[in-house]
């Protein structure tokens, strides 16, 4: 960003305030950030205190030798402990912790007392096969319950996994293992998707090729989908064959809280994946105290149902350990949302009666591509609160979200934070917050947030800079895996003490903090500094728009000119007066200087595998230059097929 601020452009009147009903009894008050202002490491050492310690801490943080943080560091805990056997111990054995929904149908209900015995089975195994405290093991599977197993199996024993998502190649988990140094892979014959199953072991066995990876003894498993697979006599081992024959009682041993819990490497939306590395108690802290106040969990009458991949950082936080911490019953789905219908999602959420949904923008864009009337067939009633994560959520698709799917009745929260910041930091309360579409608001209690200029001073509000953490977070990774320098470089020297999230924000003139892209999506336009995000919003509030994705790109006359790729919404069609009639919309919305020069309806954009846009290819695109790195992209076919548009349209 040059030293201009970022353009405010966008403004949003509408306003939500919580339910009656919800603000009555909610988890958290407005209470808690006045408790946090007053003391903020007292705050954080009582939300430590949700979690059962074998040794409580007497320590919160230590900042000593910035930026490299520890918290509640004589503290020792075990985090499977936590998250399956004290809620067992406190008499909720019978409680279902998974609901199981496979995509060709198949189903299964896992309580508390069942995942406490398929852990312990799973513990058992990996210490047979060798695996110890401080041993990293790569877990490549579908979203199948033995992920959560696995996962949980290694936190018991201290041995840091690396969750590599089962839609990326042999090359990019071959990266990952080598870059953990991974002793044991966990994966599977296969999985479900769109309706057949897709191979996962072949890719193990092509990755484990590769140089490097030669540290990796075992290969463990999982039989999901049936078919054949290679094997390796000596290497390979069935999950059903090892871990069904394991006593079914394990004692858990407690590990320091700075003990490494895992390494999971971020989506590469922006470049080189980073393996980020958390640790164990401050990390649960955060994440069981997030997802209690975020999503105002009531373990003993809510669904929760948060659609992620266990791949991301969003399913370790807000599918394994958040939820399972708090004692929640949680639905995981196998598949994808529009198999064997587009309505599969809705039929979940109706057949399990799910209160809290939490999903991503890109999801919610695709489905009012397919139309309203989809959701419409549903009977989701059940529902009581809806959180989005992982890009800007346009205004418009936050209004979508809470009346097509939230019957124009229940809270959305709109959730900022990262692979980095381990959980939640940016969001709205549901039963405080008066909400405003398309913005994350305010920082949580106990999280210092704010936005920043060029040289480091917070703007006033109403301006736009950069996104930056004010003060050390429990969950915050603890540094780049094997790589020191580049955390120190990529988040610590762009502002001297001050965590650079990478993320460029405005402050709203009530001081509410607005996501406005990443920074490197930052269009140039003649001397001013326009977001990709605000102009995308402006093309999606659009009635003929589901999703749009803008990049600047170079212009003799404008330094960049911002050219748009759109989806049309369900129900809309092409037609010779849409271009024209969507520039003068972002005309009206936002001001002549973000009319975008160039407009191209197509039918997909690149994303990562995480549903992300990948806007720096559409800028390779628009500039006429070959593709970057493609590898974190989830179908490379979109590529050719955006290129192949591009001449025709002007
Ligand atoms: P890489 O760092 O390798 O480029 P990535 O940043 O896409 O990958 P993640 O850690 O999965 O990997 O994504 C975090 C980013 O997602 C944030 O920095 C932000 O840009 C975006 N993001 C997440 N939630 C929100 C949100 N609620 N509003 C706006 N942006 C969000
Ligand atoms: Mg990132």
């Amino acid at each position: 960003m040059s030293k201009e601020s970022l353009a405010n452009l966008m403004t949003e009147e509408r306003r939500f305030a919580p339910p009656t009903e919800l603000a009555a009894h909610a988890n958290i008050t407005a209470a808690a950030y006045e408790a946090a202002d007053a003391d903020r490491l007292a705050f954080w050492a009582e939300q430590a205190r949700r979690l059962s310690w074998e040794q409580e801490p007497t320590q919160t943080l230590d900042w000593s030798n910035p930026p490299f943080a520890t918290w509640f560091a004589d503290g020792r805990l075990n985090v499977a402990y936590n998250c399956v056997d004290r809620h067992v111990e406190a008499g909720h054995g019978d409680r279902v912790a998974i609901h199981f929904e496979g995509e060709p149908g198949d189903s299964r209900a896992i309580t508390y007392a069942e995942l406490q015995r398929e852990v312990s089975r799973a513990a058992h195994a990996l210490t047979e096969l060798g695996v110890e405290a401080g041993d990293r093991v790569a877990i490549y599977l579908p979203m199948i319950p033995e992920a959560v197993f696995a996962m949980l199996a290694c936190a018991r024993i201290g041995a840091p996994h690396s969750v590599v998502f089962g839609g990326f190649s042999a090359e990019a988990l071959a990266t990952r293992i080598v870059d953990a140094d991974a002793r044991v892979v966990i994966t599977s014959d296969g999985g479900w998707r769109r309706g057949a199953p897709a191979a996962l072991k072949p890719a193990v066995d092509e990755a484990l090729t590769r140089p490097g990876t030669e540290a990796v003894r075992s290969v463990l498993v999982v039989r999901r989908t049936g078919q054949e697979v290679p094997w390796h006599e000596g290497r390979d081992v069935w999950w059903h064959e090892l871990v069904d024959r394991q006593p079914e009682q394990h004692t858990p041993q407690a590990f320091d809280a700075e003990h490494p819990l895992f390494i999971l490497y971020t989506s590469g939306t922006t470049g080189k994946p980073k393996g980020i590395l958390h640790t164990t108690g401050g990390y649960l802290t955060q994440v069981a105290y997030t997802h209690h106040a975020v999503f105002d969990l009531k373990p003993e009458s809510d669904v929760y149902w948060c659609t992620a991949d266990v791949g991301w950082v969003t399913g370790h936080s807000y599918i394994v350990y958040g939820p399972l911490a708090n004692g929640a019953t949680e639905v995981l789905y196998e598949g994808t949302p529009n198999t064997p219908h587009n309505g599969r999602w809705w039929e979940i959420v109706q057949k399990y009666g799910v209160t809290l949904l939490y999903t991503a923008p890109t999801a919610i864009r695709t489905c009012m591509k397919w139309g309203d009337d989809v959701p419409a067939g549903f009977d989701l009633g059940s529902l009581r609160l809806l959180g989005s994560v992982g890009e800007p959520i346009n205004p418009e698709a936050w209004i979508w979200y809470r009346k097509h799917i939230g019957g124009d009745r229940v809270p959305v929260v709109d959730t900022w934070w990262q692979t980095e910041t381990g959980g939640i930091m940016i969001s709205p309360l549901p039963g405080v917050t008066h909400a405003k579409p398309g913005s994350a608001q305010v920082p949580l209690p106990g999280i210092s947030a704010t936005v920043v200029d060029d040289d480091g001073n917070e703007v006033a509000n109403g301006s736009g800079g950069y996104l930056a953490l004010t003060e050390p977070w429990p969950s915050m990774l603890r540094t780049i895996w094997g790589d020191d320098q580049r955390y120190l470089d990529t988040y610590w020297s762009r502002f001297p003490g001050r965590y650079f999230a990478g993320d460029g924000a405005k402050k709203d003139a009530d001081g509410d903090i607005w996501l406005l892209g990443r920074v490197d999506d930052v269009m140039l336009v003649s001397g001013h500094n326009i977001s990709t995000t605000e102009v995308e919003s402006a093309l999606v509030s659009h009635p003929a728009i589901a999703e749009a994705a803008v990049v600047g790109a170079t212009d003799p006359q404008t330094t960049q000119a911002i050219v748009a790729f759109v989806i049309l919404r369900g129900g809309a069609a092409e037609n010779p007066g849409l271009v024209d009639a969507l520039r003068a919309h972002v005309a009206k919305e936002l001001g002549p200087i973000a009319k975008p020069k160039r407009i191209l309806p197509v039918d997909e954009l690149p994303k990562t595998r995480s549903g992300k846009i990948m806007r720096r290819l559409l800028r390779d695109v628009a500039e006429n230059r070959e593709l970057g790195d493609v590898t974190t992209l989830t179908d490379s076919t979109v590529m050719d097929l955006i290129q192949a548009k591009l001449p025709t349209a002007a």
